[in-house]
């Protein structure tokens, strides 16, 4: 059977709208369409594809649990999930971890255990979440309300209730919200979809203050900021803000699906059995692959690597920045970077797309007006360098019209 870009239109649902090519093949941080056309990847799979495509790590992982077990739903556990869950629990803040196979449905685990603690040491009417405009939590019924993008949660029928949403960056609009009715305040250490937003240290530690006097559980959605994205492990180890709940999904499979929820000892209690569930959750072939990727992701070498990699991604867009005057600043941290442009490219971010893919190099966007970069962790110099020349080129032709 031919399969052609065309085909899409036949036999998919109509949500997405994706590039005119059909990539087949990857490696490192390159890969090839149908045509044998080679792209540098910035996009990593939107934040997904920590270590590029086909790692030999990740592939030997796969490979060996592959041939081993595959599945067998949550009645019985799993040596690789009780390892990775190990892992995690070493490394962070946490104690226990609950495993779901997205970031969606890490973050639905997330908000329905603090609603039932809430409601398990303080009564029903301590059922309020608090979440913040243009954060993006997935797109679930309940984590798309959560998120404060009502265009990606309107016209789908009444809501789940209870959910309100302040200004990221302005405590102030958070001390206007929350009350003794305050369950949880969500958010993201780094807003991704929203933009490449970084919170400001007083903006954040306020944040972790007001859940305290309120007794309210922090959750911080690190589905697209965990997993060394910024440079550090988790991107609340750079903060010196620890939250109650944190979230993880993208990077730690590396392309594999996998989301896990992590929190205290306490807090985990409140989810006894038989409140929640998933039937993939943990599985086997899943945990093995994270904990490839966690394994080598964890590691001095490659976390400093990051820092290292986010200079040259900054050098170099400012220096096409100094030649053609298209953005306004380049922000966010490690290689979660945001180029946010000017005043007179304002809600042309696809434009810079588009003109990327035609000069063979994957990038994205966060919104209309920044261009957004996620690429491998380990993504090499030479690949930086390549990649950037590549989208030097996309510019000049976006500027020339
Ligand atoms: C991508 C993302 C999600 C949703 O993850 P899925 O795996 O698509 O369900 C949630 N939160 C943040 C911050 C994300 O970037």
């Amino acid at each position: 059977m031919k399969v052609t870009r065309a085909l899409f239109d036949d036999v998919m649902a109509p949500n997405y709208n994706p590039a005119a090519m059909i990539p087949v093949r990857g490696e490192g941080s390159r890969v090839w369409d149908q045509e044998g056309i080679e792209y540098v990847d910035f996009a990593g799979g939107i934040a997904v594809n920590s270590l590029g495509h086909c790692h030999p790590a990740m592939v030997a992982a796969l490979n060996e649990q592959g041939s081993k077990l595959w599945h067998l739903s949550n009645v019985f556990t799993n040596e690789p999930a009780l390892r990775l869950a190990k892992k995690l629990t070493e490394m962070t803040f946490a104690e226990r971890v609950y495993f779901a196979n997205s970031g969606a449905e890490a973050n639905e685990a997330a908000l329905k255990l603090a609603r039932r603690w809430a409601l398990e040491h303080h009564g029903e009417s301590k059922n309020q979440i608090i979440a913040f405009k243009q954060g993006f939590h997935g797109r679930t019924f309940f984590t798309v309300t959560v998120g404060g993008q009502p265009a990606y949660s309107d016209g789908f029928g009444p809501k789940p209730a209870a959910v309100d949403h302040a200004v990221y960056n302005d405590l102030d609009s958070l001390k206007a919200l929350i009350s003794d009715n305050t369950c949880a305040v969500m958010l993201e250490p780094l807003q991704g979809e929203g933009g490449i937003i970084s919170p400001t240290n007083e903006f954040i530690q306020g944040v972790r203050e007001l859940c305290n006097q309120h007794n309210a559980l922090l959750i911080f959605d690190e589905v697209q900021s965990g997993v060394g994205r910024t440079g550090e492990l988790y991107a609340y180890m750079g903060l010196g803000v620890t939250p109650d709940i944190l979230t993880t999904a993208k990077a730690l499979g590396g392309g594999f699906p996998i989301g896990a929820m992590l929190t205290t000892k306490d807090i985990a209690a409140s989810l006894k059995v038989g409140t929640h569930g998933s039937t993939y959750g943990g599985n086997p072939l899943a945990c093995a692959v994270a904990e490839a990727v966690l394994d080598v992701i964890n590691s001095k070498e490659v976390l400093d690597g990051v820092k290292h990699k986010e200079q040259l991604f900054r050098d170099g867009l400012n220096a096409i920045n100094a030649k053609y005057h298209v953005f306004s600043e380049i922000r966010g941290k490690g290689l979660l970077l945001g180029a946010a442009l000017n005043d007179k490219y304002q809600g042309r971010s696809r434009d810079f797309l588009v003109a990327a893919v035609a000069e063979h190099l994957m990038c994205l966007v966060a919104g209309a007006n920044v261009v957004r970069f996620a690429p491998s962790l380990i993504i090499s110099d030479e690949d930086i360098k390549e990649g950037l020349a590549r989208f030097e080129r996309a510019v000049a032709k976006v500027v020339q019209g």
